[in-house]
């Protein structure tokens, strides 16, 4: 195994309306779509699409959604050894709207995922000491994810920490041991507490991270790019130039990117840059798993 993704699922169910209904009020929708989704399971498939070998730990509940969901996972070749579900829960679910113009409105329940618990790492300890990476997001109840940094820690194995969705309750200090941590802005000036409007301004917050003892930050900046900074390096990689479509899931494809490229000998240099080529592909394409690219589209476009 190449990487062990601790994380969550999620089905969309994606509505596309012409506008939200009022209280009381009963609209219907042209359309509608499902998706597999969630943060843990979109790194997962980002990195098996480029030939990674992942294994993921996640709970799903024992409803229709919970197989579906698993399926999914094999179908990517993802080890699903470790998916467990959860009797009398629901699956993790994100209704979405979608307007007219393109805005979205997103409720997410996140169901088993919550149960994802500390015992699950023990349980999975023999697989996990056999891989060269492990990555974390925020979807999960926080205990599990302090414990899997510490289980990484301890075992040598590097910890990529992607702090989303954005918390206010993350413990900074029991997140430090973290080889690389990877925010997007907003996520970075709610760690911080600093402004990150200007490219100064998310330099200055960085080095906050990186003075209190993070060894690399990895600040992803949209279409502006990415930061990285350690303690006597800061480098800042442009993105590509695309028409994008939706961007939906282009941290997720990023991280995933690079947790495949850094377990496959890349210096973190060219790691970030494969990381920057695949997210700008995939936000050319509707969707978030379907539109990550494979190592054929990839070499395609760096051509
Ligand atoms: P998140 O989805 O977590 O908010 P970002 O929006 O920062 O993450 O996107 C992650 C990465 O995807 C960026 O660092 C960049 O490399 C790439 N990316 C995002 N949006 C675009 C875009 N419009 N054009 C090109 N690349 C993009």
């Amino acid at each position: 195994m190449d990487i062990a993704v601790i994380g969550s699922n999620m089905v969309d169910l994606i509505s596309y309306i012409e506008r939200m209904p009022k209280e009381g009020e009963t609209v219907e929708a042209p359309n509608f779509e499902m998706g597999c989704g969630g943060k843990g399971a979109n790194q997962a498939v980002a990195a098996a699409k480029l030939g990674a070998k992942v294994t993921m730990l996640t709970k799903v509940g024992d409803d229709l959604f919970g197989d579906g969901t698993i399926k999914n996972l094999e179908h990517y070749g993802i080890d699903t050894e470790f998916v467990k579900k959860v009797p009398g829960s629901s699956s993790g679910v994100a209704p979405i709207f979608v307007d007219k113009e393109s805005k979205n409105r997103i409720i997410i329940i996140k169901g088993a995922n919550q149960y994802l618990s500390p015992e699950d790492i023990d349980q999975a300890a023999t697989k996990l000491k056999k891989c060269s990476l492990i990555v974390l997001q925020l979807e999960i109840p926080l205990e599990t994810i302090y414990y899997a940094i510490q289980f990484g820690y301890k075992n040598q194995i590097p910890v990529i920490l992607n702090p989303a969705p954005a918390s206010k309750d993350l413990d900074f200090n029991r997140i430090l041991t973290c080889d690389y941590l990877m925010p997007n802005e907003t996520e970075l000036e709610l760690l911080t507490g600093l402004p990150v409007q200007t490219e100064e301004q998310v330099q200055h917050a960085a080095k906050m991270l990186v003075d209190k003892g993070l060894k690399n930050v990895i600040v992803t900046l949209g279409q502006s790019g990415v930061l990285w900074m350690t303690r006597n390096h800061v480098q800042h990689i442009k993105a590509h130039k695309v028409q994008a479509t939706d961007t939906t899931g282009a941290g997720d494809a990023f991280i995933g990117c690079f947790a495949h490229f850094i377990t496959h000998n890349y210096t973190i240099e060219n790691a970030l840059k494969m990381a920057t080529a695949f997210a700008a592909l995939s936000v050319t394409k509707r969707g978030t798993q379907s539109s990550y690219p494979t190592t054929e589209d990839l070499k395609q476009f760096l051509k």
